[in-house]
This record gives structure tokens, C-alpha cells and sequence, in this order.
């Protein structure tokens, strides 16, 4: 009897040594994270990915990035070269929301949970989270802004590109405050198309085209970030009329804050990339230790609703340009000169 309490205890306590040998090893296995952006083309993906490279160098984790250049055939690759170097989470900020579908699922048989970063991934129930600003409210504050400024007269709306879940969000936030302007026959829009891949040049030429097709006539341009407010900027100022109609941005651009001290850009909106990015990166971590990240919300991705973390956008225009972008460190003070 005493011989096998003797025994118990020993295997008990053999148990207990391998048990936390396992749980060092787990916990000196160093997390490795794996990041694939779309683009570096605007300024906020380099700020997002310096930001995660941060906060992954202070957390102590292993973080491997790749950036494609708005092309979903190179993104592929690289998410699976990602995949085959023993990742715990990726964090996917896709090119193409529903092209992507077929990453995650390719992640999740390989026991890596996925996070959406930014921009939604439609068409799969594997998501784990879903990280973003919320796009809806952008577009409102968008159209909010620009109908307070112009509550009547020829529009121009541009949209962003067809293939970013962000961007159907954006034009449909717009849409609720701007439709019934039309609706009432106060707003007439002249001009109203998407920006194939978010490129400034394709921007520009469908400004330069609704300027020519309407004598010039337009009272404001809707454009949903900064890249695309530039290009329709300098489409306006070939004509003599840059700051002499209301245009809005996304992103906080240097260059957007630049012009609109200088009158020509009426707003942009400030999606702090330095919360999100620190979010995501903490969120991995979690997902990899089999954790639950806390959300505070959740996105329909017309499959299943995907738990969310939503971080509040601001607008920003030269009132508090300054407190907002340069007090806070966003954009240094020299960057404006
Ligand atoms: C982002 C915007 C960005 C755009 C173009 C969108 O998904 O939300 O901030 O300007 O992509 O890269």
C-alpha cells in the first residue's frame, strides 16, 4: 500500500516536471508573426509597418513582413512563403477582400489563426479578428464635412478601389449623408466612379474628364483619401481653381496636411496607424498564446460576423491640425516646412 502511495507521488510529481518543462519551452519558443501589407504606395502602410516592427521589437516577438505591390498574385505567394516558415498568427491586410478568402482558409488547415488588418476579408467563416478604423464613420464624417461646406451644387464622387471592402464602406458612409442632398435635388452629381486601385493617376483622369464634360462647373469633390484628393487637386489647378472647391482626404498625409494649410485640401481623416498597428501586434500575441483578444464590436463579412477591434478615426482640417497631427507627433513640424 505504502509502496504504490510511493509510486503515485512519483509519477504525480514526474508528470509535473515534464508538464513545465513543455510550458518553458512553449514560452522560450520565440512567437513568430507573419505580416503581409498590399502596398507601401501611401504613406500610412509604411507607418503601419513601422509601427508593427516596433512594437514586435519591445514585445520580444519575431515578425516577418512582406509587401505586395497591389497586386493579389504576388500577395499570394508571399502569404504562402509566410506560411511555410512555421508562423503562429498572420495578420493580412488583403489587396483583394474576397480573392483572399483562400489565404485564410490555407492558414487555418495549417493551425494559423488570421487576423484582418485594416481592410475585411469577405467570403470565409475562418477569420479569427478583424482589426480596422471604422470605414462607415469615416465616410460619414467625409460626407458630413463636405455637405456643411457645400450643401448644394455639382459634385464630383470618387470612390476607392472596387477590390477594398474599406472602400465600399467609405462610399456608403458618404452616401448616407450625401443621398438625401440629392434626393431633394440640392446636389447633382456630375461625376461618380471608383478609383481602380486607389492610383492617384486614375484619379486624376476622371477629375480632369468631369472638369472638361461640365465647363469647369464643380462645386466640391468627394475623394476618399489623400492620394486621390492630390490627383484631383492638380486636376483643379490646371484649371486655376485648386482651393476654390472643397475637397476631402484620408490618412494624414504630409502632403495633404501641407495643403491643407495651404487652402487647397479642406480635411483629411486621422487613422492613428500607431494604435492600430500596437493593437494588432498585441492581439497576435494573444491568438498565439490561445488567448482571446478583447473586441469591442463585430463585422459582418457576409459569412460570418468576425470579432472586431474598432479604433476611433478623427477628422482633422487646419483648425486642429496642429494639436492633432504635430502635438501628438504624427507629423513632425519640420515635415510641413
Ligand atoms: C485604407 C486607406 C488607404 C487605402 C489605399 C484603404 O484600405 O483604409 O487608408 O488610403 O486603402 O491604400
Amino acid at each position: 500500500m505504502l509502496l504504490a502511495f510511493a509510486l503515485l507521488i512519483s509519477v504525480f510529481t514526474g508528470c509535473k516536471a515534464q508538464t513545465e518543462q513543455a510550458s518553458e519551452e512553449q514560452s522560450s519558443k520565440k512567437i513568430r508573426v507573419g505580416l503581409s501589407l498590399p502596398t507601401q504606395r501611401e504613406e500610412r502602410w509604411v507607418k503601419d509597418k513601422e509601427t508593427m516592427e516596433k512594437v514586435a521589437k519591445e514585445k520580444g516577438i519575431e515578425l516577418i513582413v512582406k509587401v505586395a505591390d497591389a497586386n493579389m498574385n504576388e500577395q499570394i505567394t508571399q502569404v504562402e512563403s509566410l506560411l511555410s516558415q512555421d508562423i503562429d498568427v498572420l495578420i493580412l491586410a488583403p489587396h483583394d477582400a474576397s480573392a483572399a478568402a483562400s489565404l485564410v482558409e490555407k492558414a487555418k488547415k495549417e493551425g494559423v489563426a488570421v487576423i484582418a488588418y485594416d481592410r475585411l476579408i469577405t467570403n470565409t467563416d475562418k477569420l479569427d479578428l478583424y482589426l480596422t478604423f471604422d470605414s462607415i464613420r469615416v465616410g460619414e464624417m467625409q460626407g458630413e464635412y463636405l455637405t456643411k461646406l457645400v450643401p448644394e451644387g455639382n459634385y464630383i464622387i470618387l470612390a476607392g478601389a472596387p477590390t477594398d471592402h474599406c472602400a465600399t464602406l467609405y462610399k456608403k458612409g458618404a452616401m448616407n449623408v450625401i443621398q438625401p442632398l440629392i434626393d431633394k435635388g440640392k446636389i447633382k452629381v456630375i461625376a461618380e466612379q471608383a478609383v481602380e486601385n486607389w492610383l492617384p493617376e486614375n484619379a486624376l483622369k476622371i477629375v480632369e474628364a468631369a472638369l472638361a464634360a461640365n465647363n469647369n462647373e464643380v462645386d466640391a469633390i468627394l475623394a476618399p483619401n489623400d492620394g486621390t484628393a492630390g490627383a484631383a487637386i492638380q486636376a483643379l489647378s490646371a484649371q486655376g481653381l485648386a482651393g476654390k472647391v472643397p475637397i476631402t482626404g484620408q490618412d494624414a498625409e504630409k502632403a495633404a496636411a501641407k495643403r491643407i494649410l495651404e487652402g487647397t485640401q479642406s480635411m483629411t481623416i486621422f487613422n492613428d496607424t500607431r494604435e492600430l498597428g500596437k493593437a494588432a501586434v498585441e492581439a497576435a500575441i494573444k491568438l498565439a498564446k490561445g488567448e482571446k483578444p478583447v473586441v469591442n464590436g463585430e463585422t459582418d463579412n457576409g459569412t460570418i460576423s468576425v470579432p472586431s477591434i474598432l479604433v476611433d478615426a478623427k477628422v482633422v482640417d487646419k483648425n486642429n491640425l496642429q494639436e492633432v497631427l504635430v502635438d501628438s507627433g504624427y507629423i513632425s513640424a519640420d515635415d510641413l516646412k
